[in-house]
């Protein structure tokens, strides 16, 4: 069947549902360029006003998973698991977590995405390792899952086309933040990997796209009953995005934490809180919850004692190296840049991150994530974070540091980053990492 594409906008902008072959018709049209970017933007931009009906969204999930293959892991019997998040600043969980689930002997086959809106991307990350390619063929990704239990690959021509195309264009036309839209986008790629159990890392605060909890758990239980639906085992948790995660965020200054964090080591600013704490937490949280899902421990506080010990003895590690090698990355090439330039503190009192999307947003300024498809990254520009809210600073102290290429772009996120935070007099209370563990039935 086919529609006219005008049409389809129409009747979605009114607020009418489509039939399962209208929105094959709108995706499948849109993936072999034969309808354009301008149109599927205003699409796109109907169903972040109109919304998708359950029903709807299921359709819009098959049609995106059946726009390439389906990964068939014939020759692995065991248990596959893979995490994936709604999106986060600093969010650098799955460059830990992969790597310590693989060393557990549990295979971890990773399709992600690269930045979007104000979050950033794994794929974004790993390509500021010098020579790291992300876009291996199928038959690779499936040797190296087989051989040595991980590869992070992108959405390729062969697999989720769809949603590399649609991905990107929402990434640049402010259509991120849409239920359905997220939920066809994550299940998508997941149904498609060839995993068993699925771990849900989903975001909430004023650093994700579900600003609230509320809809933060609307988005959790469709993402489950979709990956249900398909027959994988799946468990969520809601975490905090009320600020970013660690001490960094931009692509290799977060290849530089997770690197430091899987080598065992920690991060003190000069309040003595360990800046990695959160980040190393949260990994290990995640990894034990893939690890439970696998069936491989008895219960949660096994896997996870067993995920500390993978991170601790520097197997993960290992198995980090592995990763980048099977990728053609080079880590004795891989460098950060020195700093370039301090925001400090004009008064004295408890800092809070107050609004942590400005903090992608400052990212995106200083070119480490896209304002439209074509930019180029500075894969190396990012920000530094001293200070966690709730910590004491003084008035002097450095409260932010910028790294990047290019100095002029500086300003910008300078007065985005001042409008992140707060330093009052009342020290705000610490606020949990973890608010809720959804377990997959
Ligand atoms: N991650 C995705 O893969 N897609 C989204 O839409 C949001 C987060």
């Amino acid at each position: 069947m086919t529609y006219l594409p005008s049409e389809l906008i129409k009747k979605k902008r009114n607020g009418l549902c489509h039939s399962e072959s209208e929105i094959d018709f709108l995706i499948q049209a849109y993936t072999q360029n034969e309808i354009p970017d301008y149109q599927m933007s205003a699409w796109l931009m109907a169903v972040y006003f109109q919304g998708l009906s359950d029903e709807e969204t299921l359709y819009l999930t098959k049609s995106m998973i059946h726009s390439g293959q389906v990964v068939d892991f014939k020759s692995i019997e065991i248990f596959k698991v893979d995490k994936h998040s709604t999106g986060g600043v600093g969010d650098k969980t799955s460059l830990i977590l992969g790597p310590i689930v693989a060393a557990a002997g549990i295979p971890v086959p990773m399709i992600s995405g690269r930045g979007l809106g104000h979050t950033g991307g794994t794929l974004d990350k790993l390509e500021s390792i010098p020579g790291f390619n992300t876009q291996l063929t199928l038959k690779k990704f499936i040797e190296n899952v087989d051989k040595h239990h991980i590869c992070f690959i992108g959405q390729t021509k062969e697999i989720c086309p769809a949603d590399k195309k649609i991905y990107a264009l929402r990434d640049v036309t402010s259509t991120v933040e849409s239920i359905p839209l997220i939920c066809a986008s994550i299940m998508s790629k997941k149904l498609a990997e060839g995993i068993n159990g699925l771990v849900l890392d989903v975001k909430v605060g004023s650093g994700a796209f579900m600003k609230d909890l509320s809809k933060a758990e609307k988005l959790a239980h469709q993402l489950m009953t979709i990956g249900k639906g398909y027959g994988k085992k799946v468990t969520a948790l809601l975490t905090n995005m009320n600020q970013p995660l660690g001490r960094f965020a931009g692509n290799a200054l977060e290849v530089y934490e997770s690197i430091e964090i899987l080598k065992g080591n920690r991060s003190q600013n000069g309040v003595g809180v360990d800046l990695f704490q959160d980040t190393r937490e949260l990994s290990l949280v995640l990894s034990a919850h893939m690890m439970l899902l696998s069936g491989k421990h008895k219960n949660y506080e096994a896997a996870y004692q067993k995920a500390s010990e993978l991170l601790f003895s520097g197997k993960a590690l290992k198995k980090f190296e592995k990763l980048c090698e099977l990728h053609s990355g080079d880590l004795n090439q891989f460098k950060i840049l020195p700093p370039s330039h301090e925001i400090k503190a004009l008064s004295s009192g408890y800092f809070s991150f107050i609004n942590t999307e400005k903090v992608g947003v400052a990212l995106i300024q200083l070119k480490a994530g896209r304002n439209q498809k074509e930019d180029l990254l500075d894969l190396c520009s990012g920000i530094e974070f001293h200070f966690k809210t709730g910590d004491q600073v003084t008035e002097g102290d450095t409260l932010f540091t910028l790294y990047g290429s290019n100095k002029s772009l500086f300003p910008h996120a300078e007065k985005l980053l001042n409008e992140s935070f707060k330093i009052s007099l009342q020290r705000s209370s610490k606020e949990d990492l973890i608010y809720k563990v959804m377990l997959s039935s």
